[in-house]
């Protein structure tokens, strides 16, 4: 048996002003893939490791992925969407079956769900009857066409997402069974008119917590095949915007529509506990300073990079200094405030204009004067299990500036860095030599991604509504294309 295994993966926020082009995306072709993947936590590591514990052949064919940002130009699209078509009519013929791991929430120029687009294409290429199970982040915005042009749907069960690899094995096994005739998968969705707001996104806590326990159980049951639930993601403006409900059922398409009408109904019957209440960056930053442990997590939801924000917002780090408080790390994108950094040297003062310079969503830029403690070439490795299944970053060249106080332990760190990098491991912070646990306050740029690298070591995580591209309460005003009827949205004009 010889499957292919691809990936082609974005979540693109309709509110950056930052395009998604060809430059961002990271490629991997042939045994680059297996190279790159075999030793993460990423579901192409299942497709991978499927190989062994289900006796296939591997066809590796091509991966592409970017850091969150806005969606992709019409030329991006094309060029990575047609490299994939490339390698599948090269290599299909020779094929039983194709593994592909999309996010889910891609957008691109003319195309609102790129990713059902993809599905389209790759099924006007193998045929009707050739074997295709698809993965997705818990962030996708599920359409029913995708749905309707893929054997099997399976989708992340965690946030932070640390089950990447296992969904990778699932959906293989699903491949795998339904080559040999042992299974035939048929797929049911259910929408909820709901917005489940990424302030509750966390898998393991209520309201989502029990939701997805059903999910786990019902998945145990005879004649389902999977079971998932997608959160969605609320800044892609697009139709499909918000969460789905997937079932796959073995052979019986009333059972799978069903059991998916009945998740969706538990989950609209909690429709008033998804109404985000969140403190003010003041008032949140307060509460870290007279905080009794250490550190304390500031989560800054506004600016959150995986989400697809700009990563050099200020409003945080001007609260701290605002509020004289001591002991801080903030981590800010501004690859022009480096390289002054680097040009003055290790140990020289520099007056800085810091932060805010992608667009006026998310406060002001800064004049930081500070020492420069740290020059460092931004990469760093992670072993452990975090969010996104990632081992190998790369930050980019990164400064850190030693701010005010009086000690070092109380003075403020601040680590400016050139690349866009979602807080997903420690690393981050301490291989820029800081170390995290001796710090008060440490802001972390996202929502509930950096909880499975933070919680080990924070006494205490608190989540701050600040504004930017990734703010938690968006007007409906702002959006085009995305449901109206939302009940989030539908309750505030009530
Ligand atoms: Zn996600």
């Amino acid at each position: 048996m010889r499957i292919g295994i691809a990936g082609f993966t974005h979540e693109s926020n309709s509110f950056s002003v930052i395009p998604t082009t060809l430059n961002d995306f990271q490629i991997w072709e042939d045994q680059a893939i297996i190279d790159h993947f075999t030793l993460t936590f990423h579901e192409i590591a299942g497709f991978i490791a499927g190989a062994e514990e289900f006796g296939y052949e591997l066809c590796p064919l091509v991966a592409a992925n970017a850091t969150p940002a806005g969606p992709l130009t019409a030329e991006t699209y094309e060029t990575l969407v047609g490299k994939l078509l490339a390698a599948l009519i090269k290599n299909a013929p020779a094929l039983d079956g194709l593994l592909l791991a999309l996010h889910g929430a891609m957008v691109a120029e003319g195309f609102p769900h790129a990713d059902a687009e993809t599905v389209h294409r790759v099924r006007e290429v193998v045929g009707p009857d050739f074997p295709l199970v698809v993965t997705h982040d818990y962030h996708g915005n599920v359409s029913e066409e995708l749905v309707a042009d893929v054997d099997a749907l399976v989708i992340y069960k965690t946030n932070p997402h640390i089950d990447q690899r296992e969904r990778g094995l699932q959906a293989a096994s699903i491949l795998v069974r339904t080559i040999r005739g042992e299974v035939k998968p048929v797929g049911a969705i259910a929408k909820p008119e709901v917005l489940f707001n990424i302030a509750y996104h966390n898998t393991s806590r209520l309201p989502m917590q029990p939701l997805m326990q059903e999910a786990i159980d019902l998945e145990k049951k005879p004649g389902i095949l999977a079971c998932s639930i997608a959160a969605g993601y609320q800044y892609a403006d697009v139709p499909a915007m918000g969460p789905s409900i997937l079932v796959v059922a073995d052979g019986d398409p009333e059972l799978a529509q069903r059991e998916a009408d009945r998740l969706g109904q538990m989950m609209w019957d909690i429709r008033d506990q998804l109404i985000p209440h969140l403190p003010d960056p003041a008032t949140a930053v307060q509460r870290a300073i007279t905080s009794e442990h250490r550190p304390v997590a500031l989560f800054d939801l506004g600016d959150n990079i995986g989400g697809g924000s700009s990563g050099d917002g200020t409003v945080l780090l001007k609260e701290l200094i605002d509020q004289q408080a001591d002991g801080w790390v903030v981590t800010i994108y501004d690859p022009e405030a480096v390289n002054a950094c680097a040009q003055a040297g290790i140990g020289s003062t520099v007056s800085l204009l810091v932060g805010g310079k992608t667009d006026d969503m998310h406060g002001p830029t800064l004049s930081i004067t500070g020492r420069v403690r740290t020059l460092h070439d931004g990469t760093f490795e992670e072993t452990e299990r975090r969010h996104g299944g990632g081992r190998y970053f790369n930050q980019g060249l990164t400064a850190v500036l030693e701010v005010g106080g009086t000690t070092l332990s109380r003075r403020g760190l601040l680590i400016l860095n050139s690349r866009r990098t979602s807080p997903n491991s420690i690393h981050q912070i301490t291989c820029v030599g800081i170390q995290s646990q001796q710090q008060r306050i440490l802001v972390a740029k996202g929502a509930v991604a950096p909880r499975a690298a933070y919680e080990p070591i924070c006494a205490e995580v608190i989540e701050v509504d600040t504004p930017g591209a990734t703010a938690i309460n968006r007007s409906p005003a702002e959006y085009h294309q995305a449901r109206k009827t939302l009940y989030e949205w539908r309750s505030m004009n009530e």
